[in-house]
């Protein structure tokens, strides 16, 4: 069959492989809707995760079944299927600890393009079927429920992580596709004031449709600035980091009141530090808390945030700004991400 590949650091190509092997509790797929996502972008250009060869990349994807293992009892050929990019081992001991993304090891959930081939290919394969993959809702765009793989689950999580409750201030650093799904996720936890920091006009224009009431440029100056000249000097409850880079931390911990919480979903692909501003930290006793984290993958979590959009609540078919269609188009849509052109926010493909 044949994929779309990572052959090294900085280097893509088409390559040919031999078919996946379909185990006793997994599916083979066909995909249906593709995305690439900012990640692989870090994964083959910043080298982020190390080097991999020929590894075929994508990590975002509806797919068909294809075969199923003997022991799936719940998905069938046929069947079509959101599939999220984190698919953990559900009986490994970090699973039943509740942190699922590290099944296995640090990050280890992570398969799809990481340690085995991703979604890329004419087939990928799925670890346990049953736990991983979930139908998609009779009705749905395949092409908008693709960013219920990893847009969704990502920016939700950093709402989660940074643990809005209702009436804080929050600011969300970032606002392409993860960072829109925050703010959207924000919202509904209830905050109140919501400040977006991006620059993209269409980004800008979807953070406002999707409950900020704000929108802070970092372009314009210091967003530490920006945020204490709004807040009057207090800075707020909430910070969701969902791009910048590893100053960004710094610049968190400079606008967050004390006992406020950073959740940080940003995948930073350079540097080896994260600085802490030591007196804006209350030299260590600010309770400014720091958590990081990877998206939960899995059906429960896919089948939950499909139903968020059945009803309406949250709209991430509108992050679709570029659509491809064919296989072949991989490659470009892939191009656009690394270009980053103004006007994007996330392609897809349909197949
Ligand atoms: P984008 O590149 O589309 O968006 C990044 C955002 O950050 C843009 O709004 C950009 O602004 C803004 N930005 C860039 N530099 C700065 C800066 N110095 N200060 C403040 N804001 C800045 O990325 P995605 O939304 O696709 O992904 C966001 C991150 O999430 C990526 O690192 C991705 O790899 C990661 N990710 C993490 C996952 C997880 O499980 N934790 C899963 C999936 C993705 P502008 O408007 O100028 O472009
Ligand atoms: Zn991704």
């Amino acid at each position: 069959m044949k994929g779309f590949a990572m052959l090294g650091i900085g280097r893509t190509g088409w390559i040919e492989k031999e078919n996946p092997v379909c185990g006793p509790l997994d599916a083979i797929c066909r995909p249906i809707a593709l995305a690439p996502c900012t990640s692989d972008v870090h994964t083959v250009w910043a080298g982020a995760i190390g080097d991999r060869h020929d590894m075929i990349l994508g990590h975002e994807a509806v797919g068909e079944v294809v075969e199923v293992g003997s022991l799936v009892r719940a998905f069938k050929a046929g069947d079509k299927v959101i599939v999220p990019a984190i698919t953990p081992d559900w009986n490994s001991l970090e699973a039943q600890g509740g942190y699922q993304m590290h099944s296995g090891g640090l990050l280890a959930g992570w398969k799809f393009s990481n340690f085995k081939d991703g979604v890329f290919g004419e087939l990928f394969h799925v670890n346990d079927a049953d736990g991983n993959l979930a139908l998609l809702p009779k009705g749905m765009d395949p092409a908008a429920a693709c960013m219920l793989s990893d847009m969704v689950p990502t920016g939700l999580h950093g709402v989660e992580l940074a643990d809005v409750q209702y009436g804080d201030s929050v600011v969300v650093v970032g606002i392409g596709p993860v960072g829109l799904m925050a703010v959207a996720g924000t919202a509904i936890r209830g905050a109140s004031h919501i400040y977006a920091v991006g620059s993209r006009p269409n980004c800008i224009q979807l953070a406002k449709e999707y409950g900020a009431t704000d929108v802070i440029n970092y372009r314009e100056g210091d967003i530490v600035e920006q945020i204490l000249a709004k807040t009057e000097g207090k800075g707020v409850d909430r910070v969701i980091i969902a791009g910048g880079d590893v100053d960004t931390f710094d610049q968190a911990i400079r606008m967050l009141k004390p006992g406020g919480r950073i959740g940080n979903v940003n995948y930073l692909g350079e540097g080896d530090y994260i600085k802490i501003p030591r007196t804006e930290w209350g030299c260590g006793m600010s309770h400014k808390a720091i958590a990081g984290g990877l998206m939960p993958g899995g059906r429960l979590r896919m089948e939950k945030l499909a139903s968020l959009m059945e009803t309406g609540r949250i709209d991430p078919g509108k992050l679709v700004t570029h659509h491809f269609v064919g296989f072949e188009k991989i490659e470009q849509a892939l191009m656009l991400m690394k270009d980053k052109p103004r006007d994007l926010i996330k392609p897809v493909i349909t197949i």
